[in-house]
């Protein structure tokens, strides 16, 4: 490159990183809403509300983060084209900051990937490129990426490297702060779900970095390689089927998926999960998405085996997205039948622990 053009383009990632920390300048971080339990059973239950993004996900910090990561790496200039292997958020939030920077995005997604999602896509300025096979979405954006001299950002790999997990306002630096004045401010647990597996990289690192005693419990949906793998230790785990949930649970384990942080997981039944986004979104008055159900079924039988062993203290969840992204499935009676999924002995579970306290979930197939 001549100089000329060098520093042609260090003006332009000059002017990049500044337009990417304007915008998070501009912007509040999100809202801990505290999810209504009986004063008297002495747990309380938060959620850090994800859905509150200028994007609507949790994915709004971790495309952040991938286009700081990649603009201060020198691999994304004026002229690249970005491209992302998606199930659908991130693409959401990366199509975002595509568009603030004047570059194009392309995003690899699976065929089954809801309309709702890839307007939302389109919306933010995106392309979409679907893919029959849900397997194949990395080596199709590999490919693309190469036809197209472009960047393809691979959340899936970076997710945990791309954060800072020491502070700089993550997402766990921010629980921290925003539960300082609550009655219980160091929660007993923190309960997430794992889809790139940077979240709960993030919370996990800094919880021993800040030497917390709260425990990491990472929640997971049928058909996901993380729990197996995580019981066994076998990193080569695969299955064959995608995950239902959206936004959690891979058919194989991630490289950003950083196991020694995880102090303890749970299976979590597809028909609890979405059992447990009805049953949340009733009492907060507003739809969730399909992966909080499965930290809420989670951390409500957390809080039960907290009940019963006469203790106290915080429980921290996330709200990564809103349930209006999934009006044509989790909340569609005609989706859920065609999946044959019965969510009323889940909801019934859900809701005898939101009157009582007992946790008497049905027996897992
Ligand atoms: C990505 C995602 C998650 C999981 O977050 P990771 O940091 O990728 O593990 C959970 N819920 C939703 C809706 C997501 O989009």
């Amino acid at each position: 490159m001549s100089d000329l053009l060098s520093d042609a383009r260090r003006a332009w990632v000059t002017e990049a990183i500044t337009r990417v920390e304007a915008d998070a300048n501009r912007s509040a971080d999100t809202h801990l809403v505290p999810f209504p339990l009986p004063g008297a059973w002495g747990v309380d239950l938060y959620l850090k509300d994800e859905s509150s993004h200028p994007t609507g996900s949790l994915k709004h910090r971790l495309a952040r983060s991938l286009f700081l990561y990649g603009l201060c790496n020198g691999w994304i200039g004026p002229d690249t084209t970005v491209v992302e292997a998606s199930s659908g958020s991130t693409a959401v939030s990366e199509s975002y900051f595509a568009r603030m920077l004047g570059l194009p995005f392309v995003a690899v997604v699976p065929a089954t990937t809801s309309q709702e999602k890839l307007e939302l896509i389109r919306f933010q300025g995106g392309r979409c490129h679907l893919v029959e096979d849900a397997g194949s979405c990395v080596s199709e954006a590999y490919r693309l990426a190469a036809e197209l001299g472009g960047h393809f950002m691979d959340q899936f790999t970076y997710a945990e490297r791309a954060t800072d997990w020491r502070g700089n306002n993550n997402i766990a630096e921010a629980i921290y702060q925003q539960m300082a004045m609550e009655r219980h401010p160091v929660p007993q647990w923190i309960v997430v779900g794992a889809g790139t597996g940077g979240t709960s990289a993030t919370i996990g690192r800094f919880i021993r970095y800040r030497r917390h005693a709260t425990r990491l419990c990472v929640v997971d949906p049928e058909n996901s390689a993380f729990y197996p793998s995580w019981r066994s230790g076998d990193p080569n785990v695969h299955t064959a089927k995608p995950s239902r949930i959206e936004g959690i649970g891979r058919q194989r384990v991630e490289r950003s998926f950083e196991p020694h942080v995880v102090d303890r997981m749970e299976l979590v039944p597809d028909a609890a999960s979405i059992a447990a986004a009805h049953a949340a979104s009733e009492v907060l008055g507003r739809r969730v998405g399909g992966s909080t159900g499965t930290s809420l079924w989670g951390a409500f039988g957390i809080i039960a085996e907290m009940l019963a062993q006469g203790r106290t203290g915080s429980v921290v969840t996330l709200l990564a997205d809103g349930g209006e992204r999934y009006r044509h499935t989790y909340y569609s009676p005609e989706w859920l039948a065609a999946q044959e999924l019965d969510l009323e002995p889940f909801g019934n579970t859900v809701d005898r622990f939101l009157k009582t306290g007992e946790w008497a979930p049905p027996a897992m197939p």
